[in-house]
């Protein structure tokens, strides 16, 4: 028990009074009501033994530097997030199963070797934090990926193959990149609608997506365009990539309104070279399409190297 009762009652925050073998002295009314505990049942307990998750050499040796030094302490209550376990209590929106805290030590009686725990709830605080945090993720989302297929779009593409070219230069490998392009797609739209056209770009923009890997990077650059970026291959590695790709959409059929469509992409390969893209990527870029303008000229549905 502690002399300034209704201070300690009232307060909203835990507080818990320890001597230095971590035996509880005074356990207050929010403790109480939120853990069921009644101080008279707490009182002597050795407060690692009743709850055996909390570190006890970690708050040992806490407990002794606050009398030492005499000054209050911040207690880092990793891993779990809190000090005393209490589970939250909203059926609504339980983002934390428990109360998230925060836990200052500070000196109480130093004759006694007593100190005074302060138990904050940062619940609310943790919760607008993390919603916060994924509101920025969708904001990120938002400016890097076009809304229709989840691509990335071109302004990302451009700030990411920028960063992706100069890794491979200072690493010297080869990086090359394809640009593709749905064959007749006027046809498609005109067939069957722009709303079907929409969920064959929608299907080929998951079908790039699966077919590459997690250190290359599509992006839709324009209607039914694609660009690929190629990490570590050289324009025959990345002609045979890309001729994989062409027989997989190939073979592809989408359904959408109980249409059965099947389509096909001609694509143009470039790779990166210092001495003719003295300008950067885009001048590599401009190959690759040069290369997708002969495919289309020379009977669609295949796959050319720029040279
Ligand atoms: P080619 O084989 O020469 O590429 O012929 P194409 O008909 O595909 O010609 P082009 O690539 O020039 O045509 C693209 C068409 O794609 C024109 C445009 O109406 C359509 N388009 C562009 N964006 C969208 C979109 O988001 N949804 C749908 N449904 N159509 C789009
Ligand atoms: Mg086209
Ligand atoms: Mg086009």
């Amino acid at each position: 028990m502690v002399n300034n009762d209704i201070l300690f009652d009232t307060i909203d925050n835990g507080i818990v009074i320890l001597d230095e073998n971590l035996n509880i002295v005074a356990w207050n009314y929010w403790l109480e009501v939120r853990t069921h505990n009644k101080e008279n049942d707490m009182i002597g307990q050795n407060i690692c033994e009743t709850f055996s998750y909390i570190n006890e050499k970690k708050l040992k040796r806490k407990i002794k530097a606050v009398l030492v030094t005499k000054s209050p302490s911040y207690y880092n209550v990793d891993p779990h997030q809190y000090f005393i376990q209490i589970p939250t209590n909203s059926i609504v929106e339980k983002i934390f199963k428990y109360m998230q805290q925060d836990v200052t030590i500070v000196p109480y009686d130093l004759e006694k070797k007593q100190v005074c725990l302060y138990i904050y709830d940062k619940t609310s605080l943790c919760k607008t934090n993390f919603k916060l945090e994924k509101l920025n993720e969708q904001l990120i989302d938002l400016s890097n990926k076009d809304p229709m297929t989840q691509a990335y779009n071109r302004r990302y593409f451009g700030e990411v193959s920028k960063k992706m070219l100069s890794l491979s230069i200072r690493n010297k490998q080869n990086l090359s990149l394809v640009i593709l392009d749905i064959d007749k797609f006027k046809d498609i739209n005109d067939t069957y609608g722009h709303s079907i056209g929409d969920d064959v770009i929608i299907m080929l923009s998951n079908t790039l997506e699966q077919s590459i890997r997690q250190s290359d990077i599509s992006a839709r650059f324009g209607g039914e365009e694609f660009v690929i970026l190629f990490n570590d291959s050289d324009k025959d590695d990345t002609y045979r990539l890309a001729d994989d790709i062409r027989k997989k959409i190939e073979n592809l059929t989408v359904v959408s309104q109980n249409e059965n469509i099947q389509f096909t992409v001609s694509i143009g390969v470039a790779q990166f070279d210092e001495q003719r893209d003295k300008k950067g990527i885009e001048e590599t870029i401009k190959r690759a399409d040069e290369a997708l303008y002969y495919a289309k000229e020379h009977g669609r549905n295949q796959v050319i190297k720029s040279d």
